[in-house]
């Protein structure tokens, strides 16, 4: 086994993460005792949880003598806000390729322009930031490709550019909640906290899954439930799976058995970054109850489940929950319209 304090790993947060009681959301929805894992209070720009595995992945990119980042994602990422934050920190240059939204009704709209970005939320971030360049590019590019176009290019102009995946969901980017896994049993363990369960977004997957390593690896059966942003339970549970999968050999740890992976497919609507009357419902009631801004893409739809699955009996008032937060405030800011 790889101890995971050897791996080279760069620090943009001091300390970790509070860990948080919500009596009055508790109270509300007279289910489990829900506890909040406040990573929208990493560092960096606004951070959240991309902050976590990019000091594993800044750290790579260092050892390999990288003067240059590209990333990709959403015309609204908070991957590619706290990656470019990331190379600001460290002195790098940082270019970003970014996709257009769906549609309003999850419809593919076709070439760059149809649905051009609003200069707001994390868009607006980007220029405030300064990245090297900002590509939109139209729903479903191959942002991959296009990331590896731009790198060829960049090498044969004597740069040393690293390529980061979306979401930063690698096994390197994943060791970033391997780390938290640990991070919260000890919080739990000093609180006297004793979780059923614990409920995440799950998006490109890094997070739930080096969620699910870090607890397998510390032996722990606590399991994990994500709410999917985008996918069918079919498509997304597969995806989980590879990157534990992958994980888990990257650490040189035995196999994580396969009934440990869930992601739920019922709370992200028509399609990914849309809104949904169950987000909208969730971002109020947390803010209301506990002053706590949640987003809508990730955290809003996360948290819609986390109420659906309290409301439809999945839990006992015995039960404790623990629900992360992931952060993506900034993107709230550009869905005003969902909440009017
Ligand atoms: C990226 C992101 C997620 C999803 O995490 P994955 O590792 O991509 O599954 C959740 N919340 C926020 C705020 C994010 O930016």
């Amino acid at each position: 086994m790889v101890a995971l304090n050897e791996v080279p790993r760069r620090s943009y947060t001091d300390g970790p993460t509070p860990l948080e009681p919500l009596r009055r959301l508790s109270a509300e929805l007279g289910g489990p005792q829900i506890w909040i894992k406040r990573d929208d209070q990493l560092g960096l720009t606004q951070g959240g949880n991309k902050t976590r595995k990019l000091e594993f992945l800044i750290a790579d990119a260092l050892n390999q003598g990288a003067d240059t980042l590209i990333t990709v994602g959403g015309v609204q990422s908070n991957h590619c806000r706290l990656t470019l934050s990331a190379a600001r920190v460290e002195g790098l240059d940082c270019h970003l390729i970014v996709e257009e939204d769906l549609g309003p009704e999850g419809t593919a709209l076709g070439p760059a322009g149809s649905n051009p970005p609003e200069y707001t939320g994390n868009f607006l971030l980007f220029d405030l930031l300064g990245a090297n360049s900002v590509t939109v590019l139209g729903h479903g590019a191959d942002l991959h490709g296009e990331a590896e176009i731009l790198a060829e290019k960049l090498r044969a102009e004597g740069k040393k550019p690293y390529v980061i995946p979306v979401g930063g969901s690698n096994p390197i980017g994943a060791l970033g909640y391997v780390d938290c896994a640990v991070e919260m049993l000890d919080q739990f363990a000093e609180a006297g906290v004793d979780s059923s369960t614990i409920v995440t977004p799950s998006g490109s997957t890094g997070m739930q899954a080096g969620l699910v390593v870090g607890l397998h690896s510390a032996g722990s059966d606590i399991p994990v439930i994500g709410i999917n942003v985008s996918r069918t339970q079919a498509d997304q549970e597969p995806k989980i799976v590879d990157l534990v999968d992958s994980t888990a050999r990257f650490l040189d740890l035995p196999p994580v058995p396969r009934d440990a992976t869930t992601g739920l497919g019922d709370y992200f609507g028509t399609g990914y970054a849309l809104p949904t009357p169950g987000m909208v419902e969730a971002v109020r009631l947390f803010a209301r109850t506990e002053g706590i801004l949640l987003d809508p893409v990730y955290t809003g739809k996360a948290a819609a489940g986390l109420i659906d699955l309290i409301k439809s009996g999945r839990f006992t008032s015995e039960d404790t929950v623990v629900f992360i937060h992931s952060g993506g405030v900034p993107g709230l800011f550009a869905r005003t319209q969902a909440f009017a």
